[in-house]
């Protein structure tokens, strides 16, 4: 049985824990290898390398900490194809989507080769008479990542470039689900001439995630997950001092305006419901259908979702893959049993899908409900499955209460034709990310992502110009150099001479 490691110092680390977790190829349902889930004293063993690697690494020229970037990132472009295999075998999501998910990261990694122009700070002569002044942003010192399984490449991406980057050292918790894609990109990382212990890997679960939070050494710390654990995340380590970053849980809202390009909105639900099997945070899992448009609607989304293709990642025709777990297929056909007992309508239900080949691999087809309302549960809950919910609204106010209204607040997105109601809605509307006939509105590298509400705990989106700010702390010098006569002492507040 294949073992994962993490990987400290340069080199993979086995720990002294003895547990370990199950990894599947989610498409076969068969065990592929087992992760090791370290302990308090691994990851405090970590932190002391990383704070040890963190001394030289942050006084490296911008410019060096760039150039290591520049060939990480080449190396990535080298190994993309067996990084893309990985991602597939683990997580089960289509190759071509998984190819695109690691150019997203990949994406990240270039803003990160930018760091030098961004770093450079503000500078002003002569705040006061003969005095300047200028702010700097210095790194923080070690930082740590905790992240979901659905992305295995990307969301480890869109933290530890920028940290790094910015002169800290990094210590990955990835998912246990998922964890060889880590591994990997630690690999690459040293082999681009980043210092051994400026990134880290260590795997676990709880306990490796309350030692991040507990340890006085870790100045940050970047969590993306489910709500639930993002907001434990965001209270226990502010409650130990700690800078952070908390992404949680989503239900995303698509507001389908009457006088909207049909075609448009419904290929472009099509993708963001049942892609990567609903397992996005950025999943559009809500159709607000508003007006007359709601029947035409559903008669068009129907009868493509039956004609879902769902197979295997690897295979070329395949448009879905499989869940992530046989728990998590559970609970989502759970709650599309949910769903039929509250009263909506199941237009297509994909629970029973059989693959031959692929007995025990853990599909369902896509599954599409209409006439749902906001009092039932599969509206209020994240289901994170192939599960589109359709709701009928009278007009655009009543859409965007509803949007407005959800506990949730990570992206959104409205299809029309009408730039009024358009400029209207991305003003308004309580979404951290928001899409104008978009229906994934997900922020290039060089621009923040984050949402609102109980989908980010925390001040700072993550990646780009945010990410540069929650990686690096700001410091204002100001300046005299007298010559002459000396000052007496001045006992009022100091203001402009
Ligand atoms: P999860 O919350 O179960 O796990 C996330 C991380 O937290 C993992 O590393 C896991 O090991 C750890 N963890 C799990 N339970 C824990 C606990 N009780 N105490 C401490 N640590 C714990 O999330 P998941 O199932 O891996 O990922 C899916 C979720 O992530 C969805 O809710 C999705 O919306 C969300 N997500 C959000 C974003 C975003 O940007 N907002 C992006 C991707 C995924």
């Amino acid at each position: 049985m294949n073992l994962i490691q993490h990987f400290v110092n340069g080199k993979s680390y086995k720990g002294n824990s003895n547990k370990k977790s199950k990894v599947f190829n989610p498409a076969t349902g068969e065990q592929q290898s087992e992760v090791i889930l370290g302990t308090k004293e691994d990851l405090n063993k970590t932190v002391e390398i990383s704070k040890k690697a963190f001394e030289s690494w942050s006084l490296k020229p911008p410019l060096h900490r760039a150039r290591v970037m520049f060939k990480f990132k080449e190396l990535i472009e080298k190994n993309s194809d067996e990084i893309i295999k990985v991602i597939v075998s683990e997580h089960g999501k289509v190759y071509e989507d998984a190819k695109g998910s690691l150019t997203r990261g990949l994406e990240v990694v270039e803003f990160a080769c930018g760091i030098p122009h961004v770093l450079k700070g503000e500078f002003t002569e002569n705040v006061g008479s003969e005095v300047d002044s200028w702010s700097i942003r210095q790194p923080l010192g070690v930082c740590a990542g905790i992240t979901p399984f659905n992305f295995p490449a990307m969301v480890p991406m869109w933290m530890f470039p920028m940290a790094i980057a910015c002169g800290n050292s990094f210590i990955l918790k990835p998912s246990e689900k998922d964890p060889s894609c880590s591994f990997k990109l630690a690999e690459l990382l040293n082999e681009a001439g980043l210092p051994e212990g400026v990134f880290n890997v260590v795997n676990g679960d709880k306990e490796v995630v309350d030692a991040i939070l507990t340890n006085k050494d870790i100045q940050a710390v970047s969590f993306v997950g489910s709500t639930p654990v993002a907001k434990y995340v965001y209270e226990n380590a502010a409650k130990n001092e700690k800078r952070v970053q908390a992404l949680g849980g989503a239900k995303n809202h698509c507001v389908v305006m009457p006088d909207c390009d049909l075609d448009q909105a419904v290929n472009g639900l099509m993708g963001a419901a049942y892609g990567s099997a609903g397992e996005r945070c950025m999943a559009q899992s809500v159709a607000v259908a508003v007006g007359e448009v709601g029947d035409k609607l559903v008669d068009n989304l129907s009868k493509k979702v039956e004609a879902l293709k769902v197979g295997s990642g690897m295979d070329k025709n395949s448009e879905m893959g499989p869940l992530i777990t046989k728990e998590h297929l559970e609970k989502v056909k759970g709650y599309v049993d949910i769903g039929v007992k509250e009263g909506a309508d199941l237009i297509v239900d994909g629970r029973n899908l059989k693959l031959q080949g692929y007995e025990n691999g853990f599909f369902m087809g896509g599954c599409l409900f209409d006439n749902v309302t906001k009092d039932m549960q599969i509206y209020k809950e994240e289901i994170f499955g192939p599960v589109l919910s359709v709701i009928r609204a009278k007009d655009f106010t009543e859409a965007s209460e509803l949007v407005n209204n959800h506990e949730y607040g990570n992206g959104v997105s409205i299809f029309t034709r009408d730039g009024d109601v358009a400029r209207t809605f991305s003003s308004k509307i309580k979404v951290g990310m928001v899409g104008i006939n978009i229906p994934i509105p997900v922020p290039m590298a060089f621009h923040s992502f984050g949402g609102w509400k109980r989908s980010l705990f925390g001040d700072q989106h993550i990646h780009g110009p945010e990410g540069v700010r929650f990686y690096t702390k700001l410091k204002t010098i100001t300046s005299r150099w007298p010559s002459g006569i000396r000052s007496n002492p001045e006992f009022t507040m100091p203001t402009m001479k």
